[in-house]
Order: structure tokens, then sequence, then C-alpha cells
């Protein structure tokens, strides 16, 4: 009987069941409710949540994981830095000053209630959350639209980048939190950057928890995390220059939790799996030397990543324990066990916190059982990182195939797969449970449902070249202008237009079962022809058919295919309110009929124009769903790939000559670590060649990307060898082209010539100035005219103005030439 083994979680996702955090604060950002409704709601989600935890047989509840915005942003407050740009009265409450950073004060507020929009703001276009199958279960469907992805932040775009440095009231920016899909608010350095102990939240909600009879584990980002995530405001500033000032900070602070009592505080330092500099990677060992003087258990938590080089620093410092993430770093678990010295704490995050499949326990149990040989029984169990990435449960969910339910854990059953594994651990006869467990990963890994032997015996046969179009792209370029005929800077636009209120009526009410499926094409077809009458109207070269019919552009796809599945309540946060609710990849894909053919011939059939056909890329499909764990990211990708594949080669054969592969979620699936790119960008941009391989050579394959910092990936992504690249550029000022001209990019690119994320309209001579600024670095012949992104969240009457000026600019450029 082992006695020691004790079990936590590096923390709990905070919006509740139901989302009730979402509509809390979007009651109270509306006006509607005042900040007393808002923390009464925080108190009760907290309250429900640790309860969850103790029931579940918890050793501790984790505090300090609950956050009204970002966990990042609370430590802004926490330590005092909150920018001197905001000019904070100080008589301002502090959650109103929170949400100001976070939000975003006075002209940059985009009207519609949130932050400025940003890709993975608002209006990123593609990736909706709106309504999946039951429409009372997202109330809010608009309000997620297309939430999800952003490693671009919105708010610097309006900041910086578009020369409004300054501006006191702009948002914090907002950025991708390590590899997740959850964006934190990016905390702000500069010489004058002072800290001290300023917020008592985190203080409050400990007292709070031990009100209510919890033993607590305080939860805090690690100082170097923290600076690490921020940003140098000065040119040549050093952030790390700034540690001197913070410990004692978090000395104090951890004084009072001392004082208050809690049994631990668990300390995130998840940049310890990141390539570190060598200046940031000494500054652990005194940094903790410090914080281990005031005498309250310190938990190192690292999470993500392995620790390679760090591993031995990592096990050395001066704390009372070390948490690891015991799924991606799995294969360092015994190293780990060797070098961490033996009175310190082992917490071995064995419980995959990143996805939602049921734990292979006997698996777990078979890694535990020589971990716990090695550490005497002083070893505690956990998830691999926060609970905040996977949805909170699934037990609403009665619509979901209940083989493939039986497969699954979210949250609260991840709890329970840690209190089984302690009872085994510690003894007891849990022989039934685990055998019922034993059964479901059985039952997963024969199921016909996950294994397509045609699917399988295709990706055997896929010849080495699958990957490759015929002729170089020289060639395809002249066969293409001779087919297509389009003018110097051809005008188009990035594939939806928007979404408005009929469009979302209409398919709420098919999902309803309102409308039957007649009905609807019609009133699909109907949008269709709006939307190529407007483009003819307008004058573009290159039209698109508008995605009327999608709700997202992953779901749309996913819901076609083979081997996908969607819960009804499978909300994970992406920042602030907004949620994201992403398919979930079981089993080998196929694709069983056309997916996009029959829209895309009808609005074909209403113009003598090319009519581009939109598809979305495998890596994007891949990097915004849960992906399945018995095989290979890659082997996914793969089978995703020829899908797309078939049905670019269905759209051919129909004769759209023109199709579009959108990929924006390429450089978001960057692993962690540098070493690990290649082979990352090797496989990725493999399957994006595979899905556009069959293409003809007269066939113009596009691909599209939203804002992203792209050159250190320009080599792969001229070796997705799409004809057209259509990038996000405009809040740049183009100088995200800069790169692709140095490097000498030698297919075609549609740099974006304007902002839609805003509802600002430019006129026709700002375009043309910045197209005049992409021909100085790419040959005029290369260059195309669009938008930066799809049009889905703007409105039709912002939309065409922009869109004529585009098209006036184009024709200006043209008769320069
Ligand atoms: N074709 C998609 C659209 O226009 C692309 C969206 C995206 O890049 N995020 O909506
Ligand atoms: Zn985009």
């Amino acid at each position: 009987m082992t006695k020691n083994i004790q079990i936590h979680i590096p923390g709990f996702p905070r919006i509740g069941a139901k989302r009730e955090l979402k509509q809390a604060l979007e009651s109270h950002w509306r006006g509607d409710t005042p900040a007393e409704a808002l923390e009464q709601t925080g108190r009760e989600l907290r309250a429900r949540h640790w309860a969850l935890q103790r029931d579940a047989g918890l050793d501790f509840v984790t505090v300090g994981d609950f956050a009204f915005y970002d966990q990042v942003a609370n430590h802004i407050q926490l330590f005092g830095c909150e920018p001197a740009r905001f000019a904070f009265d100080p008589a301002t409450p502090p959650l109103q000053r929170y949400f100001a950073m976070a939000r975003g004060v006075g002209k940059n507020i985009d009207g519609n209630g949130d932050a400025p929009a940003a890709c993975g703001n608002p209006a990123c276009a593609g990736h909706a959350a709106e309504a999946g199958a039951n429409a009372n279960a997202n109330a809010d469907a608009a309000a997620d639209a297309s939430a999800g992805h952003a490693e671009h932040s919105a708010h610097a775009g309006q900041s910086e980048q578009s020369g409004h440095e300054g501006h006191h009231g702009a948002a914090l920016e907002m950025t991708k939190w390590f590899d997740t899909n959850y964006h934190y608010l990016v905390p702000e350095f500069s010489p004058l950057t002072r800290f001290e102990l300023a917020g008592e939240r985190l203080l409050a909600e400990v007292a709070e928890a031990q009100a209510l009879g919890h033993a607590v584990k305080a939860v805090l980002l690690g100082p170097l995390t923290f600076l690490w995530l921020g940003k140098s405001k000065r040119a040549g500033f050093d952030r790390l220059s700034l540690l001197q000032q913070l410990l004692p900070v978090y000395g104090a602070l951890l004084d009072r939790l001392k004082t208050l009592g809690v049994s631990w505080v668990q300390i995130d330092e998840p940049i310890l799996g990141l390539d570190l500099p060598g200046d940031w990677r000494n500054a652990f060992d005194p940094t903790y030397w410090q914080l281990n003087q005031v005498g309250v258990p310190l938990l190192l938590a690292t999470y993500f990543s392995p620790l390679e080089e760090n591993l031995s620093l990592a096990c050395r410092l001066p704390v009372a324990g070390l948490h690891v993430d015991g799924v991606r770093a799995a294969h360092e678990l015994t190293s780990i066990a060797d070098w961490l010295p033996h009175h310190k704490v082992l917490s071995v995050g064995i419980v995959d916190g990143r996805n939602i499949w049921r734990t292979d326990l006997d698996a777990a149990l078979a890694a535990l059982a020589p971990l716990l040989a090695k550490r005497g029984g002083k070893l505690w169990l956990s998830t691999s990182c926060s609970l905040l990435h996977v949805p909170f449960s699934l037990a609403e969910e009665d619509q979901l195939d209940a083989e493939v339910r039986g497969w699954l854990a979210c949250a609260t059953e991840k709890l329970a797969e840690l209190a089984l594994l302690q009872h085994t651990l510690a003894g007891a006869d849990t022989a039934a449970a685990l055998q019922q467990s034993r059964l479901a990963i059985a039952g997963r890994r024969a199921s016909a449902r996950v294994h397509n032997g045609a699917v399988a015996a295709r990706l055997a046969a896929l010849p080495a070249d699958a990957d490759r179009r015929q002729a170089p792209f020289a060639a395809r370029q002249t066969a293409q202008r001779e087919r297509l005929r389009l003018p110097l800077f051809p005008t188009t636009t990035i594939g939806s237009f928007p979404q408005t209120a009929a469009i979302r009526a209409a398919r709420a009410g098919f999902k309803r079962g309102e409308l039957d499926a007649g009905q609807y094409r019609s009133a699909m077809r109907a949008e269709i022809a709006d939307a190529v009458r407007r483009q003819e109207a307008l004058g573009l070269d290159v039209l698109v058919h508008g995605e009327a019919e999608r709700n997202d552009m992953v779901e749309y796809f996913g819901e076609q295919l083979d081997g996908f599945a969607f819960t009804r309540y499978g909300w994970v946060q992406s920042y602030g309110s907004r949620c994201v609710k992403p398919p979930l990849i079981f089993g080998d894909v196929a694709r069983p009929r056309a997916m996009t053919v029959d829209w895309t011939v009808h609005a074909q059939s209403l113009t003598a124009r090319p009519m581009k056909g939109m598809l979305t890329g495998p890596i994007t499909i891949l990097q915004w769903s849960f992906v399945r764990d018995d095989q290979p990211r890659a082997q996914t990708a793969l089978q995703l790939a020829l899908a797309i594949r078939d049905e670019v080669a269905d759209l051919e054969r129909a004769g759209i000559a023109i199709i579009q592969i959108d990929e924006p979620a390429v450089r978001e699936g960057l692993p962690l670590r540098r070493g690990r790119w290649d082979d990352y960008l090797g496989w990725a941009t493999r399957a994006f060649r595979v899905a556009a391989g069959a293409a003809a050579d007269t066939t113009q394959i596009h691909t599209h990307m939203c804002y992203a910092e792209f050159n250190d990936i320009l080599p792969q992504i001229a070796a997705m060898d799409a004809d057209v690249i259509t990038i996000e550029t405009s809040r740049s000022d183009m100088e995200l082209l800069n790169g692709f001209g140095q490097f000498r990019y030698p297919n075609e690119i549609g740099p974006g010539v304007y902002d839609i994320h805003s509802p600002r309209v430019p006129d026709a001579a700002e375009m043309v100035r910045l197209l005049r600024k992409a021909s100085a670095v790419i040959p005029a012949g290369n260059l195309w005219v669009n938008p930066d992104c799809g049009l889905k969240t703007r409105g039709w009457a912002e939309t065409e103005a922009a869109l004529r000026h585009m098209v006036a600019a184009a024709r200006r450029l043209r008769a320069e030439q």
C-alpha cells in the first residue's frame, strides 16, 4: 500500500459547463449587469469547480487558474504593471481597468462590443464557432463567430503596425499561448516598468477556497515565464533586466500565500520547454534560490514540451517539487526520475490535458510503475497541463455517438481518471473500473469506425510523386495565362462574403429542421446568385461563390467527411469570452462524396468570369480539430490531404479553372522547439502538395494564409508551390512582403490591400500606394489584388465600397504599366 501518491491538476477550465462566464461577461460588457453580478458568477463558478475537484478525490484544489479574461492579464494587475499608456485614473476600479486593458478603450472599440477585431478576434473570417447541431445550445452563436486562431495580434495591428503607437487606449496585444489555440494578453515592459504587489484577487480567492474548507494549492506564473511572455516596448530593451525588480514582489506574494496557509504554490515555468537563450536559462538558478527562501513549498510546473537540455536544470532547481508533462515528455520520465533529488516531489502529468481521449490506464500504470519504485512512492499524479484546453465534460453529450463517446474524456472525466490511477496504485480494488476502461480502449483500437481499409490501401499505394504537379511553376504559369486571360493585377477576394442575418437564420432553420433540404438549397443558391451579381457589378476578375453555406471553414468539411464527430457543448476558451468547439477526428478520414462541387458549379453557371473553388487545407483542418492520438499527426494530415485532393479533382472535372486551398493555420502548427520544425514543415507542406497535386497544369491553385510572421518559413511556403498565395499584409503596411521579395518568392502573390478587421473603408489612393509598394518588391506580373482575408464578418455596404475602391486601384495600376 503506497500512501504518498497525491493527485492534483495544473488548472481547470473557467468558462463553465454551460459557458456561464461567457454569458456573464457579455452581459456585463453590454452594460446589462453590474460588476457585482459578474463577481458573483465568478465566485459560483470557482466554488463549483473546486467542489468537483474535491469530490473527485483530488488532494488539493487549484486556486489562481480563474480569470475574467486571461490568466496573464491577471498577473499584470497582480504585479502592478498596467502599462502607463492607459493613464488610468487611480479611482478607476481594478476590474474596469482590467477590461480596459483587455478590450481597449475609446476609439479602437469596433462597435461590436468586444475588442477590436483581430484575426482570432471577431473577424478572422474562417473559423467560426457558430451553432453546431443544436441551436439552443448556441444561442449566442454569432458572438462566437470566428474566434479561434490568431497568431497575429489584432490589437497590435491597430496600434503599432498602422502607426498609432502610443494610442493610449488600444487594447493589449493578444497572442497564442505556446502552441495552443488559447490567446493571452501580452504584458508590456519598458525601462519605466515598476512592479508592486498590487492585486488582492489571488489572495482573496485563496481565502475563498479555504473558507469553503478546501486544501489549497495556489498557482502562479513563474517570473521568468511572465517576463518572457511580455514584450519590450523600447527597441533594444531587455525585459530580463526587470527580473531583479520583480523578484522581491514575488517574494512578498509568496510570503502572503504562506501566511494564508496554502499547502503548495505551483509556479508555472513552461518556457523550460523552449529553446531558451543562455541568459534566460542562467537566470533560473538564482531566481529559484531566492524564491525558495520564503519557505512555502514550490511545485515548479513545466508542460507542453520536453525539457531536453533544460532537464538537469529543472531537476536541480531549489524547489520542493517538479511537475512535468508526462504525455509530451513521456520519453524523459525515466531520466527525470533519476535526476530529481529524492526529497523532491515528482508530479507526473500522465493524463493528457491537450486532447480528449480516454487515458489508456494500463499503459499509464505500466509507465508509472518504475517511477514509483524509483521515487519511493513520492509521486504525484496530474494532467499534463491545465485542463483549460479541453471541454468541460461529456455529461451532456447525449447526441454524440455512444461508441465514440465511450472513447473520450473531457476535464471532469479526467479528474476521475486521476482518482482511479491513485486508488489503483494505493492498492485499492479497482478491477471493475479498470476493466471498463480497458474495454473502451480495446474497443477503440479495434473499431471498424476507426479503421478504413480502403484509406490504408490508398495511402500505401500513394506514388512518391503524388505531391508534384506535372510541370514546374513557370510552365504552369504560361498555361494558366493562356487559359484564364486575366488582366495584369487581377482582382479577387479571399472567399467569404458577409454572413447576413438571413443566411444565419436559414442555416439555423435548416439545422433545426424548419427548412427542408430543398428549401435550404434554394435559399443558399439565391445567396450565391446575389454574391455573383454583386461581384460582376464591381468588376472583379476572379469571383467566389461567397461561402454562404459554411458556418465554419473546418466544420463544413468535417461534417461531410468520414472519421469526424462533433460535440454539442465541447467549448474551449479561445480568449476572453470567446470559445471554439473543435471537431473531433477519431478515425480514418475519407470523403464519401463531393463536398463543394454543387455550389461551385452553380456559381460558375451564373457568370462568364472564372469562379474560384474554395477548400480548406489539410493542415488547417488538423490544427483546428482534436486529433486522434493513435497515429502520427502526419498520417492524419495525409488522409485529409487525399480527401481534399479528390475534391480538387472533382472541381476540375466540373470545369472549375481556379481552386483555392486555404491554409491559414500552417504557421501555428510549428512545434515549440526549433529542432522539430523541419520534420513538421516537411510533412505539412507535403500534405498541401498532395491535396493540390492532382490538378492539371492549366488549373490554377491558390492558397491563403492570414497574418503571420512568414519570414522564417519562406522556403517551406515556397515549397508548397501554390500558383498563387494570398496573404494578409495591409496592417503591416506591406512590410511583410519584403521577405517574399528578398527571398525572390517565385510564384504569384496577392498581398492584402485592405484590412478586413475594421469597418473602415480605405480609399483607392491608399490601396494604390500599397500596391506601388508591393510592385517595388514583387514583379508586377506576379501580383494579385485582394483584401487581407475573407469578408464574412463585414456588412455588404462597407464590403462593396471597399471592393469598388480596390478595383479602381487595380485599374489605375494597370494604366501605369
Ligand atoms: N476562405 C476563407 C474565408 O474567406 C478564408 C478564411 C481564413 O483565412 N481564415 O472566409
Ligand atoms: Zn485569412
